[in-house]
């Protein structure tokens, strides 16, 4: 780690696993969430906004090959060119299918000439020993990964904003796919509901234990429609960030998280954007998170402290 680097860098992990810059293209594989579709709940997570988040070119009209083409063209048209596209299964629950019609999608994606690797986000209750297995077969072609949505390390808050699922299984998850040597990140938000500050630095221990290669943080955003926005309105006394709470206050939090990380796991994100017009409240204000990350490290380099200078196990 330099000073001027105080985190351990995703970008630069992806291109040394990789050989040269990597771009993700976000796919839509159509796949759909066992929380929505009534297998485990109809209502979803509380905070989730179904697909809102997916790019244009990422229509459910379209297959798989044809939106890595038109994703390609998409960030060529931003001059976002790159030596590796990786195909990026990120809307809904990408291992939520029969096998078979897993190994044909992800076959798909991987045999598309311009793709070097995918990296599967799914849930960690969607996994089983036989997908794994199928993924450490295509682990052995291109680059693979997995990347689960956890979201809290606390089995009440999971429960609370109906994850359907507990820590344990998150942590049998990991457990399984880094015995198959698959790279493996997860997703955490900071500022769910009845979390306060200490539970969230606290709970890097925890994240530490899992044993994962790379990470992204996201701060809670309260999206319209959502069953979050009546909690929020009744009762923002459950809500660390509250009014109170800004740009200052999250950077100095994630100082307190990453110092705590252990500098292994690759950081790929602090903070997540969104749509204004579907946001009700969002503690970041609309700052993008690339300003966010770059107050983030001179802040760091200001004090002169890097990720995993106080680990905590
Ligand atoms: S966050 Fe993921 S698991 Fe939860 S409802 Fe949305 S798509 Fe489903």
């Amino acid at each position: 780690m330099s000073y001027d680097s105080p985190l351990t860098d995703y970008g630069k992990r992806l291109r040394e696993r990789l050989g040269g810059r990597a771009q993700k293209l976000s796919i839509d594989a159509h796949l759909g969430c066992p929380n929505r579709d009534g297998t485990l709940s109809y209502g979803g997570c509380t905070f989730c906004l179904g697909d809102a988040f997916s790019p244009a070119y990422c229509r459910a009209a379209r297959s798989i090959t044809e939106q890595i083409d038109f994703g390609i063209a998409f960030h060529t048209r931003r001059r976002r060119t790159a030596s590796n596209y990786i195909a990026y299964f990120q809307v809904g629950t990408n291992t939520y299918a029969p096998i078979e019609q897993l190994e044909r999608l992800y076959n798909e994606a991987l045999s598309h000439p311009a793709i070097s690797g995918i990296i599967i986000g799914t849930r960690p209750d969607c996994i089983s020993s036989e997908k794994l297995d199928l993924l450490e077969y295509l682990a052995h072609k291109k680059y693979v990964a997995v990347e689960y949505g956890i979201e809290s390390v606390y089995d009440s808050t999971l429960r609370r904003i109906n994850r359907h699922h507990d820590f344990a299984t998150a942590r049998e998850a990991v457990s399984q796919t880094k015995e198959r040597n698959i790279d493996c990140g997860a997703h955490f938000i900071l500022g769910l509901p009845g979390e306060s500050r200490d539970d969230i630095v606290e709970a890097t221990a925890q994240i530490n234990a899992l044993g994962i290669d790379t990470i992204k943080f996201h701060q809670l955003q309260i999206y319209r429609s959502t069953p979050l926005v009546e909690l929020w309105h009744d009762h923002p006394e459950e809500f660390l960030f509250g009014s109170n709470f800004g740009v200052d206050s999250y950077v100095e939090l994630l100082i307190d998280i990453l110092r705590r990380l252990d500098a292994n796991i690759a950081v790929e994100r602090i903070a997540s954007s969104s749509p204004r017009h579907l946001t009700e409240y969002s503690p970041l204000g609309g700052i993008r998170p690339d300003i966010l990350r770059q107050r983030l490290v001179e802040r760091m380099n200001s004090l002169n402290v890097g990720q995993g200078d106080m680990l905590i196990r």
